[in-house]
């Protein structure tokens, strides 16, 4: 059986990332299955453990990094552990699904290392950092401290998004779906060349 492709969506926290991925899912030709990552940070309201993320404590999550048991993982936080589980994407691709993965850019450019043209990194660009911090409090999800953190952590992002393969600014959300159907179609239904 023909193996799945990997798309890897990375964005600043409060881009909208995840209201993208979630529609994208919806379609069912692109045969996509959400990436459930493992973390030591807390469950925010709203969220489900095994639907998220696998909410793990710091102990646990470091015993899977010495079992090797990630196929990538970052301190993204300070603290704050986010990975990848190897189990997941290997049995999901070896079947035919295509996996969709909410992870930062360093997440990202490992997958690409491991994976080349079988992955497509795509980053969420917010219209401005302004229209982001605006969105962070809106959401009331976030401590100041947080917000402060993620804010930083944006601007690091964006100065390395043009490494990515395809970078999509996410204005009105219709029009960033529309182009993003684009992409996942011309990535995943499209010959490709040698
Ligand atoms: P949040 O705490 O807002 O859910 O996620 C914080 C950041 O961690 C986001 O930028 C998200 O993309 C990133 N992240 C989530 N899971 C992973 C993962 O498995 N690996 C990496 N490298 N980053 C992740």
């Amino acid at each position: 059986m023909k193996q799945g492709k990997l798309i890897v969506f990375s964005a600043p926290s409060g881009t909208g990332k995840t209201t993208i991925i979630r529609k994208l899912m919806e379609t069912d030709a692109y045969k996509l299955q959400f990436s459930v990552s493992a973390t030591n940070r807390s469950m925010r309201t709203g969220e489900a453990h095994g639907r998220d993320y696998f909410y793990l404590s710091t102990e646990e999550f470091k015993a899977k990094v010495e079992a090797n048991d990630f196929l990538e993982w970052e301190e993204v936080y300070p603290d704050r552990f986010y990975g990848t589980l190897k189990s997941e994407t290997e049995k999901q691709i070896s079947v035919g699904f295509n996996m969709a993965f909410d992870i930062d850019v360093s997440g990202g450019f490992e997958i690409k290392k491991q994976y080349g043209f079988q992955a497509l990194l795509v980053f969420v660009k917010p219209p401005s950092l302004e229209a982001l911090a605006e969105r962070l409090r809106k959401r009331g999800t976030d401590s100041d401290t947080d917000i402060q953190t993620r804010l930083a952590k944006a601007e690091r992002e964006l100065a390395v998004a043009d490494r990515y393969d395809v970078v999509v600014v996410n204005d009105i959300l219709e029009t960033t779906i529309a182009e993003m159907h684009n992409i996942m179609r011309t990535f995943l239904f499209e010959p490709e060349e040698d």
